[in-house]
């Protein structure tokens, strides 16, 4: 994959003097989501410039390893407002992993109060807003950090990736692919991994600290959840699993031990869509996953309000559980007398 030279122009022109920067990221920050920002940030500290990570809330507990991840500004836990201000002050704001404003929740406004900071987006979801002045948009990444991977040799060179640069872009490289296995991966793909191993990285270690670390809670969850929860119809090929915060608290629930779970189903041979609803304070959020041609970034926008890849995707519900659910059955219903699925 090439990045345009004309956005690697501008923004070499961007940041020709030292900026103050902030680097954004979504809600319920991922591995590609942190190991981008965080490998972003490290650069960009190197070339003089002054750089703030910001996410809307917590990310998963199985994160705390990656290098430099204290010094992330969680907004929600953000007391002092660190975040405000260096929002306030930006001379550049770089939007990363994200396509759509919506997905920042309340830290949409407080960004808007900042109307002299440049925007750039670096981003691989499908159908990006049009709020930013720079757009490096590249839906056929397979992640974020592919992208500043190849962001970082364009401007700089591979040279300049550390160790701590390496292990976070690896980290959002592995996750977003799912191992090195969706269609999204690319010969290319694999010349940037062999760039990040050549530098030393632990890759055995990594992908023990990302998958090999959860709570015994969670172990119990998902046994829960796939033996009592999943229900399977439309002759076999579609899913859905729920989880509400009683079952949560049962099962002593931390933020992201249900991450994976909506995968699971398509283990199944005839699977073609799945789908997790997971209760929150004020909405139930979605997660889709589909195999082949299936386009849940599609059923995502239409039915639920949100979007993301073709074969996943999410949103949001705002009705109850058992309404949600019902809402689904029905809108896979019209998706199949379509023929999308
Ligand atoms: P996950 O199921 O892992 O939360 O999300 C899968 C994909 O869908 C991610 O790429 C994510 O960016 C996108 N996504 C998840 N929730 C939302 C949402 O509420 N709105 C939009 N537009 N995209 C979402
Ligand atoms: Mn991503």
């Amino acid at each position: 994959m090439q990045i345009a030279k004309s956005k690697i122009d501008e923004l070499r022109a961007m940041l020709e003097n030292p900026r103050r920067v902030v680097i954004l990221s979504h809600t319920n920050p991922d591995g590609d989501a942190i190991g981008s920002s965080l490998a972003w940030a490290e650069v960009l500290k190197r070339h003089g410039h002054e750089v703030t990570c910001i996410v809307p809330n917590k990310y998963a507990y199985y994160l705390d390893f990656m290098p430099g991840i204290e010094s992330i500004v969680i907004h929600k836990c953000d007391e002092s407002g660190v975040a405000k201000r260096a929002i306030k002050e930006a001379d550049i704001i770089f939007c990363l992993d994200f396509h759509t404003m919506t997905r920042l929740d309340g830290l949409g406004d407080i960004i808007d109060s900042n109307q002299h900071a440049k925007r750039v987006l670096i981003d691989h979801h499908l159908d990006p807003s049009e709020d930013f002045d720079l757009m490096l948009s590249y839906p056929k990444a397979s992640s974020t950090c592919y992208l500043v991977a190849l962001i970082v040799e364009n401007m700089y060179d591979t040279e300049s990736i550390s160790v701590s640069m390496a292990e976070n872009l690896f980290v959002g490289m592995m996750t977003d692919t799912g191992n090195f296995a969706f269609s999204s991966v690319t010969p290319d793909l694999f010349r940037i991994v062999s760039v990040l191993a050549a530098t030393g990285i632990d890759i055995p270690a990594i992908h023990n600290n990302v998958y090999n670390s959860f709570s015994e809670g969670r172990a119990r969850l998902f046994g829960y959840v796939i033996n009592r929860k999943m229900r399977i119809f439309h002759n076999g090929t579609v899913a859905h699993m729920s989880l509400t915060e009683d079952e949560m608290r049962r099962f002593w629930f931390q933020q992201g031990d249900s991450e994976g779970f909506v995968n699971y189903p398509l283990t199944i041979k005839k699977m073609k869509m799945s789908a997790m609803f997971t209760q929150h304070t004020d909405f139930i959020r979605v997660s889709l996953r589909s195999r082949g041609d299936i386009d849940v970034n599609i059923f995502a926008q239409r039915y639920f309000n949100g979007g993301g890849h073709k074969n996943a995707a999410g949103g949001k519900s705002f009705m109850t559980m058992e309404e949600t659910i019902k809402h689904y059955e029905k809108c896979v219903k019209e998706f199949a007398g379509e023929g999308m699925l």
